[in-house]
């Protein structure tokens, strides 16, 4: 029985992962950071469902608690065979000029520092195996650049390079690296947004439409797959044809 670690499974996508992980099967670790409340919920879901799970409070910026996080989960469910880095925020949109060096510090802590840090924490016990899957969540914008958003899409770039560099360390210890990289996805990220903003961007997407955070656990569950086996450093687009 594998054992999965999500961050950030509290809400959104990575909630979506947790309960399609725990569906097919896996130990599901989900983390959270502030959304107590809400990771229990879907903690008893799955249990509820006959599947196993246990959530782990960690600020994933924060690295000391994420090493006593991987203690926890690997004392509980054993060693981690898959990590979904997930956890992400975005900063308010607005000119790169008008964002202070406060808010440089914190998207990059938890949006890059944050994958580090769970990737260093887990890496070890995948080596000594010589198996483990990484899975990083990035976003287009850290493929095509958004103007309004350039610290979000700079710290998504630098997943990208993570990835693929980690990718290359880490392949002869059969271990993949791989980075999803999703488009407008209906979550609490995109609240803020009117339903003449949603309208406006969905014009823009050749499917014509958002998509569910249930179709990137769909592809997040293929890249942590058996299916997936040689595929390693690659960034999977889930963004309707947007880019
Ligand atoms: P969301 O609904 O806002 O959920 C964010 C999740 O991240 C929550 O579970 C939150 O946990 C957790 N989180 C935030 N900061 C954390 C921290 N420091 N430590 C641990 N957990 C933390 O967002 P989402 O849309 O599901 O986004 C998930 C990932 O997809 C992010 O990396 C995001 O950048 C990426 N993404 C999203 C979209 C989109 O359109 N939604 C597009 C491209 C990429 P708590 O509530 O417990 O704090």
């Amino acid at each position: 029985m594998k054992t999965v670690l999500i961050t950030g499974a509290s809400r959104g996508i990575g909630r979506a992962a947790a309960k399609r992980f725990a569906k097919q099967g896996y130990n599901v670790a989900i983390n959270y950071c502030k959304s107590k409340g809400a990771a229990e919920s879907i903690c008893d879901e799955i249990r509820q469902n006959g599947g196993r799970a246990s959530i782990f409070c960690a600020d994933v910026a924060d690295n000391s608690r994420v090493q006593e996080m991987i203690e926890a989960v690997e004392c509980e469910m054993g060693t981690i065979d898959v990590l979904i880095n997930n956890a992400g925020i975005a900063p308010k949109q607005g000119l790169f000029t008008d964002f202070s060096e406060n808010d440089v510090e914190s998207v990059f802590a938890t949006n890059i520092f944050g994958m580090m840090n769970c990737a260093r924490a887990v890496i070890p016990k995948m080596v000594s195996k010589k198996s483990g899957k990484i899975i990083n969540v990035s976003s287009i914008w850290g493929i095509c650049g958004g103007s309004c958003e350039v610290l979000y899409s700079s710290a998504k770039a630098a997943v990208i390079g993570f990835t693929k560099s980690l990718a290359k360390e880490l392949a002869p210890s059969g271990i993949t690296v791989n980075a999803v990289a999703p488009g407008f996805i209906d979550t609490d990220m995109n609240s803020h947004l009117s339903e003449e903003d949603k309208k406006l961007f969905c014009e823009d997407i050749p499917l014509q439409r958002i998509g569910t955070a249930e179709e990137v656990a769909e592809t997040l569950l293929f890249l942590a797959s058996d299916s997936a086996s040689y595929i390693t450093g690659q960034v999977l687009t889930v963004d309707g044809g947007l880019i």
